[in-house]
């Protein structure tokens, strides 16, 4: 696979020999949700991973992480596969002239009103 991401570390890794740190800890690191692509780069050796555990840092097996996540992916995947299927019914409503329910508009009717008679009030100087 990869090299252990310690600089100089000459440790080759094969996924069952690798550590990573938790999905948690390395989503902190680059700011985004973590795909199997990005946990290639944050792999440690047995050394390594030990040294980062004595720091505080929770490591875990590599193989079982990418298993996590690519479960954690598919629940995504199907989570925006149902939200494509919503959208679609709900635009297709729309364009067939389908009007939202009239309580609903009053209530944003209103809202706008109580808005505008905000921006309305002079506030003497
Ligand atoms: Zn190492």
């Amino acid at each position: 696979m990869e090299n252990c991401t310690v600089e100089k570390c000459p440790v080759k890794l094969e996924p069952a020999t690798a550590w990573v740190p938790s999905l948690q800890a390395i989503r902190k690191v680059i700011g985004k949700v973590v795909e199997s692509v990005e946990l290639k780069k944050h792999i440690f050796c047995g050394r390594h991973a030990r040294a980062l555990r004595e720091e505080g840092l929770r490591m875990y097996s590599y193989t079982s992480t990418l298993q996590e996540l690519e479960r954690r992916q598919g629940e995504r995947e199907a989570e925006r596969d149902a939200v494509g299927r919503y959208s679609t019914m709900y635009l297709a409503l729309k364009d067939a002239g389908v009007k939202p329910p009239k309580k609903r508009r009053k209530a944003k009717a209103k809202t706008a009103t109580i808005v505008e008679q905000a921006l309305a009030i002079d506030i003497p100087s």
